[in-house]
């Protein structure tokens, strides 16, 4: 039986999983987390999916509660920059795409031959004119959007609504930092118990399980089930099990970033709801606006840039606000273990895997990775189907990720550097051209093109793969016996909800300094 949990590492990872596991088993099961006062975090992790709303939701935490302590921000969608030619942009929105006679709004806006030059992303979605106004998600009255669609008299289909029902249409920006702060201050106030020390030994038993750790200050701390938190090193999983790690650089090659912390007037300037991925030479860059500060970062390829080169082309991306400012260099480990759960040791984080940061998914695979470790908890016998089922969920994740990434790449309409190039020459992970094959043909497999990542909703790659140009080769024939009045209706609802909305709700940045007080 698992009576205790000892955590190691106290960054974003340790900190959510400690007050996750605080706050679903409470005083049942004591929780331990150390965390060394020398070993920094690593520094960034800013954007979020939407799917963080239930973490916060489950703690108890109320936004006026926790953003104004981590300079949060909304974050509505991704806006892709460069991708598809220089000069160009498409949003990535967290919102599902309208139905209209059982065909999606992607497939009438299809049909239509792009709907007079207006782009895939503003023809069937609200909230990109909402990015682009700037606009804060709620009314001053904390009321999300929403309410503006059902009271105006617009009718919203059944199908949308429920679906906004589990998938939330916002997601945040944080100061990673900070929220770890905040979580260390929640976790110990609701018992958590905070070591403050290096982890210098991990002890293992006769059957190689982890029996303790040795810490250099406070002796030895003993526990059930301990959970790996310790970033890119891995100290448990990887430097004491051995557990293999399955890199992913064959298909995304970006192994290193360079960020910088820079300060903003919100106020003169405004703040965008929505982070920004700048394909450059090399890579792209990130472009993420807190409360007071913008988060940037150049993530690239050490096959195709130095250090140095990438550390030059985000200041000059900045402009002369990036003068003085201290530049942070990260390795990156893209890849998954073969296991993240082996013996009584379980990786989160980081310490699990990681595949760069382009979807903002390294949180929530956090959130995802101790949700699953809730629902497969141990029992006395530690059952080893259950260990197999959370290895089989944790990998799925990941891996349908890696692939969703893939497509970014090689769908994007770029190859004018050797970055680019190779990105188009690179081999496709296994399958991955079928799908792909699948989509253009627009065969009805009632499903995305990869299945485990956001369930079965194709959504995420109907829109990738639109915003990036890459357009199916015809059209459901379906639709040509259709008389299409229904799909008309939507895109009008459409364009009237967007100019309403913008009309309606606040700038973010005049919503966010209400809530700081
Ligand atoms: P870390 O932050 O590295 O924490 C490790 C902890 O282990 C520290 O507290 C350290 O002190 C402790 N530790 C290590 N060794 C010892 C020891 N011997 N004894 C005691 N303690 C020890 N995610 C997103 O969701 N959105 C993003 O926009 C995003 N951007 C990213 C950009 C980059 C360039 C990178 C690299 C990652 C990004 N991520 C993003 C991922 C995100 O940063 C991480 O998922 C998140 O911060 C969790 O990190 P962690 O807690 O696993 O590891």
């Amino acid at each position: 039986m698992v009576n205790s949990v000892v955590i190691v590492g106290g960054g974003t990872a340790g900190w959510m999983t400690a007050t996750y596991l605080r706050a679903t088993f409470g005083d049942r099961l004591p929780v331990t987390l150390v965390e060394s006062a020398d070993v920094p975090t690593v520094g960034v992790g800013e954007a979020t999916f939407s799917t963080v709303r239930h973490f916060f939701d489950y703690l108890g935490l109320a936004e006026h509660e926790w953003m104004p302590s981590c300079n949060a921000s909304y974050k509505l969608a991704i806006r892709f920059e460069n991708w598809r030619g220089t000069g160009e942009h498409f949003y990535h929105p967290f919102e599902r795409l309208r139905v209209a006679d059982g065909f999606s709004l992607a497939d009438w806006w299809l049909k239509s031959g792009g709907r007079d030059g207006r782009r895939f992303d503003e023809a069937c979605y609200v909230l990109p004119a909402l990015c682009e106004a700037k606009r804060s998600p709620k009314h001053f009255d904390g009321e999300l959007f929403e309410r503006s669609l059902h009271d105006g008299g617009d009718r919203l289909r059944r199908t949308t609504m429920s679906q906004q029902d589990t998938q939330f249409p916002y997601a945040y920006h944080f100061d990673a930092a900070r929220l770890a702060t905040f979580l260390a201050d929640f976790g110990t106030r609701r018992g958590v118990r905070r070591v403050l020390d290096d982890v210098v030994e991990v002890r293992q038993d006769d059957r190689g399980w982890i029996s303790h750790l040795v810490t250099r200050e406070h002796g030895e701390i003993r526990g059930d089930l301990f959970i790996d938190c310790t970033g890119f090193r891995g100290l448990l999983l990887n430097k004491t099990l051995g557990e293999d790690f399955v890199s992913f650089q064959d298909v995304l090659p970006n192994d290193r970033a360079v960020a910088l912390r820079v300060p903003t007037d919100v106020e003169r300037e405004g703040m965008a709801p929505y982070t920004t991925a700048s394909a450059r030479d090399s890579g792209w860059i990130w472009t993420i606006p807190l409360f007071g500060r913008i988060g940037t970062g150049y993530v690239y390829s050490s096959q195709f840039c130095s250090p140095e080169e990438a550390e030059k082309e985000l200041r000059s991306f900045v402009g002369p606000r990036a003068e003085g400012l201290e530049a942070n260099h990260i390795r990156m480990r893209i890849g998954r273990n073969r296991r993240s759960w082996v013996k009584n040791c379980v990786a989160v984080g980081l310490s699990s895997g990681f595949v760069e940061p382009l979807e903002s998914t390294g949180i929530f695979f956090i959130q995802h990775g101790i949700e699953q470790l809730v629902k497969h908890f141990p029992g006395e016998d530690w059952d080893p189907a259950l260990v197999d089922a959370y290895n089989d969920r944790v990998a799925c994740c990941l891996e349908g990720v890696r692939e969703f990434l893939t497509l970014h790449y090689r769908a994007a309409a770029r190859a004018d550097t050797p970055y680019w190039k190779a990105a188009k020459e690179r081999a496709l992970p296994e399958g991955m051209a079928e799908r792909l094959r699948g989509w253009e043909a627009r065969l009805p497999d009632g499903g995305g093109v990869y299945p485990y990542y956001h369930g079965f909703d194709p959504y995420s790659y109907a829109v990738m793969l639109l915003g990036l140009g890459h357009h199916p080769a015809r059209v459901h024939p379906a639709l040509e016996l259709l008389d299409g009045a229904e799909a008309e209706r939507q895109f009008a609802d459409v364009r009237r909800q967007s100019e309403r909305l913008v009309a309606e709700l606040p700038a973010q940045h005049a919503y966010l300094a209400r809530l700081q007080g």
